[in-house]
This record gives structure tokens, C-alpha cells and sequence, in this order.
């Protein structure tokens, strides 16, 4: 049994829940990799739904091992704030959802680099509260969601996270969206239960129809 998290900084309110995963959703994660990788003399190429085995060197086109992609993963996220930027419509579309929902971020980042992430949030004007774990997210969900009757819903890009959720929060809603053009084409098609948004326009307009319906 794994310990619950402490999310003690996140106080939800009377209203309905929007839980957001932040690479590739808020926040863009592929195109501001890939240009720290060609800054380090790599490259990502959009191939297939992963980083590994997409990863190359700019030198001599070898694939770099498992510690290596680590590594640039690890040196990535110690600097993101150099490096990410908000996905398209991302911040004045929870703004907006922000006045009949609570929002909370979600993401698997190590909790190690949460501070540099929070700065970062802060700084493009992302006021929500932020649970990073590397614990699956359908029990940190859960734990948010508690016995609550209100609307909860979930966004992710990556369907590992969805359906960890669908397991643990039955009546949650289900979103599958991410920022990338270029890799989304390679995602898989959407598992039952999950719907899938295009853009933040058409996410908004998803949630507010199952906030809507269930008021
Ligand atoms: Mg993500």
C-alpha cells in the first residue's frame, strides 16, 4: 500500500474539479526538448510514439543508451524554465474554467524539480496548485476527488495516465490532448471512456458540456 501524498497546499472548493497534466498540455515539452537536444548535439525525431529510439546524435547519428536519454532528461527538467513555453490557449482557457472550477496540476516530473517548475508557472502567470509524483496518477486523483459528488475531470496526453485514472475515479471525465502536431499523429487511438480534444478551444468546450450536464 502506497502512502497517500501529502496535498495539504491544495484546498478544493465547493465546485467542480479539473485536474491537468502539464507536459504537452500546459506546458510545451517536445519542441523546447528537442531544441535543448540540438543544442547538445541531438536531435528528437518524430517517428513514433516515444523519445527512446527517436533520439539521435547530430555527429554521427548513433542512438544514445538509456542513461544517456536520462540524463538529457534530467539536465532538461533542472532548466526547464529556459526552456518551456505555455501550449497555445492554454492559460486564458483555464483561466476562464478557473471561475466555475477549481484547477490542479498533475505531473509526473520528479519532485525534485518541482521548485523550478512552480517558479516557471508562476512566472506565465499559472496560479493553480501543483502535485508532482512519479506515483501513478489515478490514485493521486482519487485522493483529490475523495467522496465527492461534484464533476472531476482529467486531462492528459499520455494514455497510461488516462487509464489509470479511469480505474480509480469511475466518473471522472476523461480528456486526451497534447500540444505536439508532429508526435500526436503517432498517439494511439483513444482507449473507451476517453475523449479526445484537439486544441484548448475544443477541451473547453468538452468540459463545459460535462460540467454542464452534471450540475
Ligand atoms: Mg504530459
Amino acid at each position: 500500500m502506497i502512502e497517500p501524498l501529502d496535498i495539504s497546499h491544495v484546498q478544493l472548493r465547493d465546485r467542480p474539479l479539473i485536474v491537468c497534466d502539464i507536459d504537452e498540455v500546459v506546458l510545451e515539452f517536445i519542441s523546447p526538448f528537442t531544441a535543448f537536444l540540438r543544442a547538445n548535439n541531438h536531435d528528437l525525431l518524430p517517428r513514433s510514439f516515444r523519445l527512446h529510439g527517436n533520439i539521435v546524435s547530430l555527429l554521427d547519428g548513433s542512438e544514445p543508451g538509456d542513461d544517456a536519454i536520462a540524463a538529457f532528461q534530467e539536465s532538461f527538467f533542472g532548466s526547464q524554465d529556459l526552456w518551456q513555453t505555455p501550449a497555445e490557449r492554454a492559460l486564458e482557457t483555464l483561466e476562464a474554467l478557473s471561475e466555475d472550477a477549481d484547477v490542479v496540476f498533475l505531473t509526473a516530473m520528479p519532485p525534485r524539480h518541482q521548485t523550478v517548475r512552480r517558479t516557471l508557472l508562476d512566472r506565465l502567470g499559472f496560479a493553480f496548485p501543483m502535485i508532482a509524483t512519479e506515483e501513478p496518477k489515478g490514485p493521486v486523483v482519487a485522493q483529490l476527488h475523495g467522496n465527492r459528488t461534484l464533476p472531476v475531470v482529467f486531462l492528459d496526453d499520455i494514455q497510461r495516465n488516462l487509464l489509470s485514472v479511469r480505474e480509480h475515479v469511475p466518473d471522472c471525465f476523461l480528456v486526451t490532448m497534447m500540444a505536439n502536431a508532429d508526435f500526436r499523429a503517432f498517439a494511439p487511438p483513444p482507449a473507451e471512456g476517453i475523449v479526445s480534444a484537439n486544441d484548448w478551444d475544443d477541451a473547453a468546450r468538452l468540459i463545459r458540456k460535462h460540467i454542464g450536464r452534471m450540475a
